[in-house]
Protein backbone atom coordinates (compact mmCIF):
# COMPACT_ATOMS: atom_id res chain seq x y z
CA UNK A 1 0.00 0.00 0.00
CA UNK A 2 3.04 2.35 -0.22
CA UNK A 3 1.80 3.48 -3.60
CA UNK A 4 -1.41 5.36 -1.27
CA UNK A 5 -1.37 9.08 -2.64
CA UNK A 6 0.15 10.45 0.87
CA UNK A 7 -3.15 11.89 2.06
CA UNK A 8 -4.91 9.22 1.86
CA UNK A 9 -2.72 6.96 3.45
CA UNK A 10 -2.87 9.15 6.49
CA UNK A 11 -6.12 9.30 6.35
CA UNK A 12 -7.03 5.35 6.49
CA UNK A 13 -4.00 5.26 9.34
CA UNK A 14 -6.49 7.60 10.90
CA UNK A 15 -9.36 5.38 10.77
CA UNK A 16 -10.31 3.39 14.41
CA UNK A 17 -10.09 -0.07 14.06
CA UNK A 18 -9.58 -0.77 10.29
CA UNK A 19 -7.64 -4.58 10.62
CA UNK A 20 -7.05 -6.25 7.13
CA UNK A 21 -7.23 -10.10 7.54
CA UNK A 22 -7.05 -12.87 4.99
CA UNK A 23 -10.18 -15.30 4.35
CA UNK A 24 -11.75 -16.31 8.00
CA UNK A 25 -10.79 -20.15 6.89
CA UNK A 26 -7.48 -19.19 7.31
CA UNK A 27 -5.58 -18.91 10.35
CA UNK A 28 -2.31 -17.47 9.14
CA UNK A 29 -1.43 -14.86 7.15
CA UNK A 30 -2.22 -11.25 8.68
CA UNK A 31 -2.04 -8.18 6.07
CA UNK A 32 -2.36 -5.83 9.10
CA UNK A 33 -2.87 -2.19 8.77
CA UNK A 34 -3.49 -1.46 12.37
CA UNK A 35 -5.75 -2.65 15.26
CA UNK A 36 -6.69 -0.45 17.90
CA UNK A 37 -6.57 -1.90 21.48
CA UNK A 38 -9.46 0.63 22.91
CA UNK A 39 -12.02 -0.44 20.83
CA UNK A 40 -15.28 0.27 23.01
CA UNK A 41 -18.29 -1.91 22.92
CA UNK A 42 -20.35 -1.33 20.55
CA UNK A 43 -18.16 0.25 18.15
CA UNK A 44 -17.92 -0.92 14.54
CA UNK A 45 -14.32 -3.09 13.87
CA UNK A 46 -13.92 -2.33 10.05
CA UNK A 47 -12.61 -6.01 8.89
CA UNK A 48 -11.15 -5.99 5.30
CA UNK A 49 -11.40 -10.03 4.19
CA UNK A 50 -9.16 -11.70 1.21
CA UNK A 51 -10.00 -14.78 0.36
CA UNK A 52 -7.32 -17.44 0.24
CA UNK A 53 -7.42 -17.55 -3.18
CA UNK A 54 -7.38 -14.20 -3.95
CA UNK A 55 -4.47 -14.18 -1.55
CA UNK A 56 -2.24 -16.37 -3.67
CA UNK A 57 -3.49 -15.30 -7.17
CA UNK A 58 -1.83 -12.65 -9.55
CA UNK A 59 -0.64 -10.16 -7.37
CA UNK A 60 -1.95 -7.34 -9.20
CA UNK A 61 -5.30 -8.62 -8.72
CA UNK A 62 -4.58 -8.64 -4.92
CA UNK A 63 -3.05 -4.81 -5.10
CA UNK A 64 -6.76 -4.12 -6.73
CA UNK A 65 -9.21 -5.85 -4.24
CA UNK A 66 -6.66 -4.39 -1.54
CA UNK A 67 -7.19 -0.90 -3.05
CA UNK A 68 -11.06 -1.26 -3.70
CA UNK A 69 -11.65 -2.16 -0.46
CA UNK A 70 -9.64 0.19 1.42
CA UNK A 71 -11.59 2.74 -0.83
CA UNK A 72 -14.56 1.78 0.80
CA UNK A 73 -12.80 2.69 4.09
CA UNK A 74 -11.75 5.91 3.12
CA UNK A 75 -15.14 6.61 1.76
CA UNK A 76 -16.95 5.53 4.77
CA UNK A 77 -19.06 3.51 2.77
CA UNK A 78 -21.33 0.59 4.64
CA UNK A 79 -23.33 -2.06 3.04
CA UNK A 80 -22.88 -2.73 -0.87
CA UNK A 81 -24.45 -1.76 -3.69
CA UNK A 82 -24.09 -1.43 -7.69
CA UNK A 83 -23.34 2.61 -7.43
CA UNK A 84 -20.98 1.92 -4.02
CA UNK A 85 -18.93 -0.90 -5.52
CA UNK A 86 -18.63 1.21 -8.95
CA UNK A 87 -17.37 4.48 -6.03
CA UNK A 88 -15.20 2.49 -4.73
CA UNK A 89 -13.32 1.91 -7.87
CA UNK A 90 -13.63 4.76 -9.34
CA UNK A 91 -11.90 6.09 -5.93
CA UNK A 92 -9.23 3.18 -6.15
CA UNK A 93 -8.85 4.28 -9.67
CA UNK A 94 -8.46 7.91 -8.86
CA UNK A 95 -5.01 6.55 -6.61
CA UNK A 96 -3.24 5.12 -9.69
CA UNK A 97 -5.03 1.62 -9.28
CA UNK A 98 -6.61 1.81 -12.33
CA UNK A 99 -4.85 -1.22 -13.89
CA UNK A 100 -4.85 -3.54 -10.93
CA UNK A 101 -8.71 -2.57 -10.45
CA UNK A 102 -9.33 -4.09 -14.18
CA UNK A 103 -7.24 -6.74 -13.43
CA UNK A 104 -9.29 -7.86 -10.36
CA UNK A 105 -12.77 -7.36 -12.47
CA UNK A 106 -10.89 -9.60 -15.00
CA UNK A 107 -11.24 -6.91 -17.98
ZN1 LIG B 1 -16.61 -3.47 -2.83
Amino acid sequence: MANLPEEVFKSLLEKKNLYIRPGLSDGGYVLSLKVNNDIKKGERLQILTVSESDLFGEASELIGILAHELAHVFAGHIGSSREIEREADEIASSWGFNAEIKDSRGI
